[in-house]
This record gives C-alpha cells, sequence and structure tokens, in this order.
C-alpha cells in the first residue's frame, strides 16, 4: 500500500512547509469550464483589473473612503458575521444587527451568506480529505482561488447541500441569495454616483481584491506556513484578518469566539466582539473551556507557558535563590560573568583591527564547536584525518565551552533523556535555565550523571585526556598572548565580544531550538527548525532536522535550508579530507515524516515527504 503510494504522488511539496500536494487539479487547460465557472473568473478577473486604475486614480479622499469600507464588510460583515456569528454560532447579536452586519458582509462581494456558511462548514467537517473544499493538498493556488472557478468540483461533492437548514429558514438569507447580484450592481452605481471613477476603483476595485485575498490567505497560508502542520497560526495573516489568521486555535475550537487565545496574538474581531458584549449587544460568547485547552496541551500544567510558543515549564528550579552553590558554580558563574564584562569594553575599544579578528576567530570557534565537538565527536557524522580532528577541536577549545570530553557527553546526554529531567538543559524547567541556567547548578547534572561513561571514545584518546586535565592553561594562555599580541582592545573583542556571542549562540540551540520554530519530523521531543538561529550558528538551528537524524552530518536538508557547516564539510569530502559522511536515507526520512504521521489516521490517505 505503501509503494503504491508512492507511485501515484510525486506532485512535491509547497515550498517552506511540510504539505505534501498529493492530488493535482488542473486550475486552467485540460478541465472542463462550466458557465458557472467563466462567470465566477470574469467576475473575479473584473475587479483585479479595476483595482489596476489604483495609481492613476489615487486620491487621499477614495483611499480612506476604501479603507473605512474594508473595515466595515471585512471585519463587521465577513469576519464577525458570516464566519464567527453565522458559520459557527460563537456568538448571539439583536437580528436587527446581525442583518445590518451580514448585509456589511454581503458588499464585500464574497457571495451571499448561505453559499460562503454551507462551503465554510464543509471545510470544517471534511477538512484536509477529497470532500475539503480547499484543501491545500491540491496545491496552493488550488487552495487560495483555484476552487472558486472549478463548480465540478463543488457540486459533484456537495450535491444537496444542505448544512445550512438555519440560514435558510430565514426570509432575509433567501432573499439576499434570490437577489444577491442586484445588490452589488447597486452598491457599484451608487459608489460612481457619489465619487465618480476613483470611488468605484478603490472601493469596489482595490478594496474588493484586497478583501478577496486576505480571506484566501486563511485558506491557503494559514493550511501551509506557521506553527503546527496542516492547519496553522500565522501572525501575518493574523494581522490582516482582524485575527482569522490563529486558524489553527479556531480548527481546535471551531465554536469559540474568540481565536488568539494567547494575549498577544492580536485579534481584533475579538476585541470588538468584547466590546458589543460590554454594552450588552453580543450574548452567548462562547470560549474554550480551560479543560479542553489544557487536555491539549499537556496534563500537568503549573508554571505556566513560555511566550510565544506551546511549550509549558512542568518543573521548576531556582538559578540564583533559594537553591545551593556548590563551590564549582560559583566558579562557573564567575567565569561566564567575566567575559560578559569585559565584552561590554566593547564600545570604547573599538577598532576595524580588533573588529576583523574577532570575526576570524569567531569562523575558527565555529569550526571547532559546530564542525568537530558537535557534529564529529559528538554525533560521529563524518571522519576527518587525526591530525585535522585534533586542530579543529583545539580551535574548539579556545571558544572557552569546556573541553571536548566534557561538552560530548553533556551533549549526548542532552540526545538521550531529552526533555526528560536527566535532560541537562530542557526547556520544561524554563527558558533562563534551558539557555545558561543549568551550566551553574552542578547539582543538577552531577546527581544525574554520576559516572559520565558515554564519552569512552575520546576517554581513550591521550589528546583529549590531555586537554581535559591542562584545561584552563590552555585558555589563560591563550588570554596572555591576546593581550601581547594586540592589547586590550583584542582581549576585549576576541575573549570578550566573541567569546559572550559564541557563549549565546550555542546557549540559543539549547533553549529557542526546543522552544520557537517549526516542526517537521515526528521526534520525541520539543525540538524545532529555526531559521533566525540557523543563520547565526552556521546551520546548527535546523534542529528538528537533527533530532530526527542524529547521525547526520548535513542538518539543513532542505535546499533553501542554509547550513554553512555543512558546506564546508562538503569541500573538505570535495578534497578528500572528510570521509565517511552520513546523510539521512530516503526511507528514514519517509519513516520520520510529521506530515505521514498526522494523515495516517485521516482513512484512504497515503503521504510521502519529498527528499
Ligand atoms: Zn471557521
Ligand atoms: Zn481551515
Ligand atoms: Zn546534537
Ligand atoms: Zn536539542
Amino acid at each position: 500500500m505503501w509503494s503504491r503510494g508512492t507511485k501515484e504522488l510525486g506532485h512535491g511539496r509547497i515550498y517552506f512547509s511540510n504539505v505534501v500536494v498529493e492530488r493535482k487539479r488542473n486550475l486552467f487547460w485540460g478541465r472542463k469550464w462550466r458557465s458557472l465557472d467563466i462567470k465566477m473568473a470574469f467576475g473575479i478577473l473584473f475587479f483585479h483589473v479595476l483595482s489596476l486604475f489604483a495609481p492613476v486614480t489615487f486620491t487621499w479622499d477614495a483611499f480612506w473612503m476604501a479603507f473605512f469600507s474594508y473595515l466595515l464588510s471585512g471585519v463587521l460583515g465577513i469576519t464577525m458575521c458570516y464566519h464567527r456569528l453565522l458559520a459557527h454560532h460563537s456568538l448571539k447579536l439583536p437580528k436587527w444587527l446581525e442583518y445590518t452586519c451580514a448585509y456589511l458582509g454581503v458588499q464585500a462581494i464574497q457571495r451571499d451568506p448561505i453559499y460562503w456558511v454551507s462551503i465554510h462548514r464543509y471545510h470544517h467537517q471534511y477538512v484536509e480529505l477529497e470532500k475539503d473544499p480547499h484543501t491545500p493538498t491540491y496545491g496552493f493556488w488550488f487552495s487560495h482561488m483555484g476552487w472558486l472557478f472549478d463548480s465540478g468540483y463543488i457540486m459533484e461533492k456537495y450535491q444537496e447541500r444542505k448544512n445550512v437548514e438555519d440560514l435558510k429558514n430565514q426570509a432575509f438569507y433567501r432573499f439576499i441569495k434570490r437577489t444577491y447580484l442586484w445588490h452589488i450592481f447597486g452598491f457599484g452605481a451608487l459608489v460612481y454616483a457619489w465619487g465618480g471613477f476613483p470611488y468605484l476603483v478603490w472601493i469596489m476595485g482595490v478594496r474588493t481584491t484586497w478583501g478577496y485575498h486576505v480571506t484566501f490567505l486563511v485558506n491557503s497560508a494559514c493550511h501551509i506556513w506557521g506553527h503546527q502542520p496542516w492547519n496553522t497560526n500565522d501572525l501575518l495573516v493574523a494581522i490582516v484578518t482582524f485575527g482569522e489568521g490563529w486558524h489553527n486555535n479556531h480548527h481546535a475550537f471551531e465554536y469559540s469566539a474568540r481565536h488568539g487565545l494567547e494575549w498577544w496574538q492580536i485579534d481584533l474581531c475579538w476585541y470588538l466582539i468584547r466590546f458589543l458584549e460590554s454594552i450588552g449587544l453580543a450574548t452567548n460568547v462562547k470560549l474554550p473551556t480551560h479543560g479542553s485547552m489544557s487536555s491539549r496541551d499537556t496534563k500537568e500544567l503549573g508554571h505556566g507557558r513560555i511566550y510565544f510558543s506551546n511549550v509549558i515549564v512542568k518543573r521548576k528550579r531556582n538559578l540564583f535563590w533559594r537553591r545551593k552553590w556548590r563551590a564549582v558554580d560559583i566558579k562557573m558563574a564567575f567565569g561566564i560573568l567575566f567575559f560578559h564584562v569585559l565584552a561590554l569594553f566593547a564600545p570604547f575599544t573599538f577598532t576595524w583591527d580588533a573588529f576583523w579578528m574577532a570575526f576570524l576567530g569567531h569562523l575558527l570557534s565555529a569550526v571547532g564547536i559546530t564542525m568537530c565537538y558537535h557534529r564529529l565527536l559528538a554525533h560521529r557524522s563524518f571522519k576527518l584525518p587525526k591530525w585535522l580532528e585534533y586542530t579543529c577541536a583545539y580551535f574548539g577549545v579556545l571558544a572557552i565551552q569546556r573541553d571536548p570530553i566534557y561538552w560530548v557527553s553533556i551533549h549526548r546526554y542532552h540526545h538521550q533523556y531529552v526533555e526528560s529531567e536527566k535532560d541537562p538543559h530542557t526547556p520544561t524547567y524554563g527558558f533562563w535555565f534551558s539557555h545558561m541556567g543549568w551550566l551553574f547548578d552542578s547539582g543538577f547534572i552531577m546527581e544525574k550523571y554520576q559516572e559520565r561513561n558515554n564519552v569512552e571514545d575520546l576517554k581513550s584518546q591521550a589528546f583529549y585526556r590531555f586537554i581535559k586535565r591542562t584545561y584552563l592553561w590552555h585558555i589563560f594562555g591563550f588570554g596572555v598572548l591576546l593581550y601581547a599580541w594586540g592589547g586590550f582592545p583584542y582581549l576585549v573583542w576576541i575573549m570578550g565580544v566573541k567569546v559572550t556571542w559564541g557563549f549565546h549562540v550555542t546557549f540559543l540551540v539549547n533553549s529557542a531550538c526546543h522552544i520557537w520554530g517549526n516542526r517537521v519530523w515526528n521526534t520525541d521531543d520539543l525540538s524545532t527548525n529555526n531559521w533566525w538561529v540557523a543563520m547565526i550558528t552556521f546551520g546548527e538551528g535546523w534542529h528538528n532536522n537533527h533530532h530526527a537524524f542524529e547521525y547526520s552530518a548535513r542538518h539543513g536538508l532542505e535546499w533553501w535550508q542554509i547550513d554553512l557547516c555543512w558546506y564546508v564539510i562538503c569541500f573538505l569530502e570535495s578534497i578528500g579530507l572528510a570521509t565517511n559522511v552520513k546523510v539521512p536515507t530516503q526511507d528514514h526520512k519517509s519513516k520520520k515524516s510529521l506530515a505521514r504521521t498526522i494523515k495516517s489516521n485521516v482513512p484512504h490517505k497515503i503521504i510521502t515527504p519529498k527528499g
């Protein structure tokens, strides 16, 4: 079944997402055009063409009228009335206000309420199935607008269309449906009579076209890009759609009048509903119960959620107060503090010379930490000749992130026990603990790994034992050398700025890459792919990829996932220095694909990731 499925697929994945286009529907050619489709396509084209006249008819007057009209038809008409009130019954309004808002929705020219609500309810009922009217599994453009002029697709699926009896019962909605086009023509004539061609262009053209695309984005982008696979929360779409972009929240709690469920998830439509509720107009306003929300997160809430993420802090460990400070913790904390304080002198000692030396030093540290400590020593993702391995490891030593034996041991424990109580830096203890708190909490580390015998391969090499024994002397020696060579500016920029920067970018892989970003692979942890961490860590930010395929020398698995360290390894391989370079197999990728896991509980659907 699996292999049969793979053969039928092959339409590729939508860029920057893990949505695989499983089926193909022709948008323009090689399909049947009914007269209804042609009318619809021309209608949509008409408003687009009209809006092309915008630059030549611009007046501030027309602009602000279009904006005002967009607010009325968009937030009151479509978002609040068509969607949250009529389609989902998330709130109640007095009939006179409901009909007024619905009429404003009619003027957004997105068809009458009976049609709109029916299609939208089918979307929720059959989401991502073959009967979903606009699933992105037919491709981005189909979900965005192609389905609108493909009545064959809609008709053959919902012949009776009887999921909207509550509106059909009401004479007002039946009347609107029967006379729909006359309201649009009437409105157009009115606009023209009032403000001439500029009003027509800006209100009927620009406003309508903009309204189309932001509505369409909820159907397309919010099922493609953003947090969570399939339906997603998408900040940009939420801003242009008055809150409709928190679409993963919406699919989880369809009945909720509030879509932005966090304080920072801007949801203008919800603020409006709150206002109407406060003056007694909106009633029966529905919200997710605490029980239904928390059951989706985790059983044991407790210390709250890390902002802008769905990581719950389950356990608490005191960072500074009311904890035991061992001598080694105090030394460690002072050490880290020392480099931070040194970095504060940067503005007063700036020279381009010191700056570029620090930059060069940072590149060498990256070779040491990212390529050698992490990919080579901790994960054995490839091999280097011993002289080169030791040279690179020595660059890592000078990055002042402890000796290879310690670093590799801690990191292997991280992978082994990820997110459990034995993980040395899981964010389930909070952001700051995972970022740097764990470093000066030796009690936490020591009580967990007393023997620390997961790094015998390095302990058996005299070089690494020597480094471990003499570690601090290398650091002091390096500091003295820098001072002798370039004075205080070199010390500040290379030991201060470069080392501190190196600390934090490494720490971000442990903290941010287990909190914020996208998950593509079905790993048993919170790891994420985070593009901005990847940018500043030479590719280490593709951390969900890394947890899925620990052995892989390549972390950025897509062509657009920039992974500088991988390019260096490729170069070393091409000149014969790197050997045994490991990358994930196609088979392993299919097994780990999150898209496949999620779809596997949907009947008759097979999904495969593309390499
Ligand atoms: Zn909905
Ligand atoms: Zn949806
Ligand atoms: Zn790793
Ligand atoms: Zn990790």
